[in-house]
Formats: C-alpha cells, structure tokens, sequence
C-alpha cells in the first residue's frame, strides 16, 4: 500500500487522481476466493485462522450462501467490503437467482463488514432482536479499528443496518428449499443467530461453533455451555463453524470447545472461592488448553476476564 501511497500523491499533484483510485480499487480486490460445496445447494468460503491484516482484507471467517429455486441466502458476508465483493462473484459462478436475503449472524466485525457488497441487490437484511443495540454501541469503534488494520482497503466497508430481526425462529422459502434461522439466547454474544437448511440438513453456526480457532466469549460462559446443549441436539448432516473446519461427524466438533469452556469454568470458579484476583486468575486459569488452539495469547485472557467477571456474583 505504500507504493501506491507515494503514487497517488505524487499523481494527484499532476491531476491524474482517478486512474490513482482504479488502481487502489483494484489492489483491494480478492482473488483466488475460493467456495466449497459443503452439501448440495450449500457453499461455503473458508477464512483464514490468522488476525485481519491488509494482506487478507478481513478474510477472517467462514462465510457462505444456500441456493434456492428463487434466490439466494446469504450466511455473512465476511471482514470487509472486497470481500463481501469476492463472495457476491463466488454467488453468480453458481447461480444467476437473485440474493434476497444476507444473515448477519452477530455483531462481529469479521463477519459484517461485507454486508455493504449486498445493499445494491435489495437484499433483507436479517439479524437477532439485540443486533442493532449492539451496533449502536460499537460501530464507531469498530469502523476505526478495521480504518487502522486496512487502511484504504476499509473504504466502502459501510455499517448496515438490519432491516428484520428475529426472535425465536423465522422460516424463509428460497423457492423448493426452506430454511430456518434460529436467535439463540446469549452465547458467544447476545445477538446470535444459527441457520439451518432443512433440505439437506446443514447447520451454519456461525461463532456458535469454533474448530481449532480459541473459541471467543463476548457474551457469557454459562449462557453458551447451555446453548451448546441444544446445538448438539440438532439433527444436523452437514455443518459450518464460524472458523475453522473440521471432517469429524456431528455434534463431535463441539467437543473440544466444551471442554475449553468447562476447563475456564471449573478453575476460575475455584480462583474466586480462593479469593484469587482477577489479575491471578487471567494468568493461572485454563493454560494446560493452550497448545489446542490458534490465537490464544490473543483471546484466552480476555476469556478467562468475561468469566470471571460473570461468575464472581454466583
Ligand atoms: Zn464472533
């Protein structure tokens, strides 16, 4: 980006600015995205497990789409507007249905910030009932910090809005195929949503389910180890977590991440009854875990803080 900088400068003093700007556009475009076709009609593109950088333009998490006689579902729309972009082009190498409607399955910047690729369509916007308090609160912050990691790539990576919101559970026809979209209570944030195409069976979970990736708590410990006993209920074929991936059958993916959650429960329950500060306890708590997962100097402490936080008041 640096070059370009210079450039553009150097350019825009000679008065040639908009070709400067094709070639920034350009720079910030995806390629080589690639979809898999996790169960007939469902498509999904992997994210990389790495933190967001200019390199991978916020590719940061699974993101995919359900193709329907009449339209398209899409399950987020990935960390920024290029990519968003590249999955909208991913759509129509498959299908020239229209997208009626994008899921905004939480209030995450990884998994929103795409959305923007989609207003152009009249798509729906769908999210859980708490989404736009959520959004209220950190789309200021949120919007500076993806400015900070990608620079002029950020740009066109506009918040949107939801335009319907779920509680409970909301069935949508896509024309001989019927999905259900799930608001679950607080988890992995209080704004959840799940989604399940009944026709083939598959289960996007979204940040409900993390493969390999250190799970992330933004809502409550106790909330999500519950929620996760009805996920594993779920009579699902085929799934999607929100990172990473893995081959092993249904519900065995939940595994691991239930024995993290139960491993921060159990031993921060025990700081606090050994009147531990939370201090101690971000330093002593879970860390036989840590060769399990990716990323976890950069979430465990925060992890381990939500819980304690949460379960000082029992
Ligand atoms: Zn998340």
């Amino acid at each position: 980006m640096r070059w370009i900088e210079v450039t553009a400068a150097m350019l825009a003093a000679v008065g040639v600015l908009k070709t400067v700007t094709a070639i920034a556009v350009e720079t910030a475009e995806i390629r080589n995205f690639e979809i898999s076709e996790v169960a007939p009609g469902n498509y999904v593109h992997y994210g990389s497990l790495e933190e967001r950088s200019p390199e991978n333009l916020g590719d940061n998490a699974n993101i995919g789409f359900i193709v329907g006689e009449r339209c398209v579902l899409v399950v987020d729309a990935g960390g920024s507007l290029p990519v968003g972009r590249a999955l909208k082009r991913a759509i129509r190498r498959v299908t020239q249905v229209p997208v009626c409607h994008v899921v905004l399955t939480h209030v995450h910047p990884d998994h929103f910030f795409g959305a923007a690729a989609f207003i152009e369509d009249g798509a729906q916007f769908i999210a859980h009932r708490n989404y736009p308090r959520q959004l209220a609160a950190r789309a200021r912050p949120y919007l500076s910090y993806l400015r900070r990691d990608l620079g002029k790539a950020a740009e066109g990576s506009d918040i949107v809005e939801p335009t319907l919101l779920v509680d409970g559970r909301l069935e949508l026809d896509l024309g001989g195929r019927s999905v259900e979209v799930r608001a679950w209570p607080p988890a992995h944030t209080d704004d959840d949503l799940t989604v399940f195409d009944r026709l083939t069976r598959t289960f996007w979970l979204a940040d409900l389910l993390f493969v390999d990736h250190t799970p992330v708590i933004d809502g409550t410990i106790t909330g999500f180890l519950a929620v996760m006993e009805d996920l594993r209920e779920i009579d699902a074929a085929h799934y999607v977590a929100g990172h990473g991936r893995s081959l092993a059958p249904w519900p065995q993916p939940l595994v691991p991440q239930r024995r993290y959650f139960v491993a921060i429960l159990e031993e921060t329950r025990a700081a606090i009854r050994s009147k531990k500060t939370i201090q101690q306890a971000t330093d002593e708590v879970g860390l036989a875990e840590a060769k399990n997962w990716v990323a976890f100097d950069t979430f465990h402490r925060r992890n381990v803080t939500m819980a304690y936080t949460e379960l000082e008041w029992e």
